[in-house]
């Protein structure tokens, strides 16, 4: 049986919620959003560690944009996040963790977990979409918000016919991995007040949050990023070397008589290096297939790296681009 939908997005992280929300807001009810993972939020992910929370993907987001800004004045207003640190440009972060926040903002939308796309065809005007278990889905238009290699492995899967300038653009979209080492402490960690550190850091280290110091655990889990340099470098050891590697540069914050447990997450793709100036890529007009993603940015957004905020703006005008369908 073929389930029939007029949209599908592909992928729950932010650009896939921020386009769903549009289409809700807009009243655009058939549409499915579809996430492999057991939970919306993709890298705004957090985990438990015995009684203790720890934030592994995105730690905070800031507001360049004023949409962004918008948005945010509503999640405030809900109590959803709230401000963590910095005086002039405000760090936000999400009280219950990151992954809550994801939760919240999508709980009003049609999600399927556990359902991972493999390939997307071409078919009668439309798109037949295959699941990794055989089921098919036939949509009018999609929106794939998957890391751009991964839309561009399923693209290639359906033997879409795909112009060469898609190719070489999403080519050119390159992510650097992230190796997160994740701590259970007995004792706080010597961080500032904030719980938060990125300066003045060992070599390798990007960022080392508390997230006791945070406010979102009730226990001393550290979250340790390396940079993409250092996590490209070690990412064919083991799991175990990188640990071992991680806890010996990050000791003058970690005392090892401290650690009561330690785990990694690697993030295969985690930060664009090198993106698109565009805030999403259609792939085909005549019946809408979008790529979006934190990958692409708008002409408006003047930063120079891709983030929450990015995907977050990309996923609301590839919504908006899908209103017509
Ligand atoms: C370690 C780390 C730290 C970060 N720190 C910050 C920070 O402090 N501040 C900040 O602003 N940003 C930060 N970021 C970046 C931020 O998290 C991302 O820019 C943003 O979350 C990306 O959202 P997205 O929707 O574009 O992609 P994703 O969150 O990756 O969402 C894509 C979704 O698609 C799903 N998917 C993929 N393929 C398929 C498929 N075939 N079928 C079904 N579903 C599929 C995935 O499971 C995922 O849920 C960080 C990222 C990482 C990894």
């Amino acid at each position: 049986m073929t389930t029939k939908v007029k949209i599908v997005i592909v992928g729950a992280g932010m650009a896939g919620i921020s386009a769903g929300c549009v289409l809700r807001e807009n009243k655009q009810t058939d549409f499915l959003i579809i996430e492999k993972s057991r939970s919306v939020g993709g890298r705004m992910a957090t985990r438990r560690i015995d009684e203790g929370k720890v934030d592994h993907g995105a730690q905070f987001f800031t507001a360049r944009t004023a949409r962004f800004q918008t948005a945010i004045e509503q999640w405030l207003a809900r109590g959803l996040v709230k401000p963590w640190f910095g005086e002039h440009h405000a760090r936000y972060m999400s009280p219950n963790g990151m992954n809550a926040l994801a939760k919240a903002l999508a709980n009003e939308l049609p999600v399927r977990l556990n359902t991972e796309i493999s390939e997307i065809k071409e078919q009668d005007n439309g798109f037949l979409l295959t699941t990794t278990l055989g089921e098919k889905i036939y949509a009018a238009a999609v929106l794939v918000t998957a890391p751009a290699p991964q839309a561009k492995a399923l693209l290639i899967r359906g033997q879409l016919p795909l112009a060469q300038p898609v190719i070489d653009q999403l080519d050119a979209i390159r992510f650097h991995p992230c190796h997160v080492g994740l701590f259970q402490l007995r004792e706080a960690p010597p961080l500032p007040e904030s719980g938060h550190l990125d300066n003045d850091l060992p070599e390798g280290v990007m960022r080392i949050v508390d997230h006791y110091q945070k406010g979102i655990s009730a226990a001393h889990t550290v979250s340790v990023y390396m940079t993409g340099a250092w996590s490209l470098r070690h990412d064919d050891n083991t799991d175990r070397d990188i640990l071992a590697e991680v806890s010996t540069i990050v000791a003058p914050y970690i005392d090892p008589r401290h650690v009561l447990s330690v785990q990694l997450k690697k993030w295969r793709y985690a930060e664009a290096i090198e993106f698109l100036r565009q805030p999403y890529m259609t792939v085909t007009a005549a019946q809408p297939l979008l790529i979006a993603g934190d990958a692409f940015l708008a002409a408006s957004d003047k930063a120079t790296h891709t983030r929450l905020e990015s995907a977050f703006i990309s996923g609301v005008m590839a919504g908006e681009a899908l209103l017509n369908v």
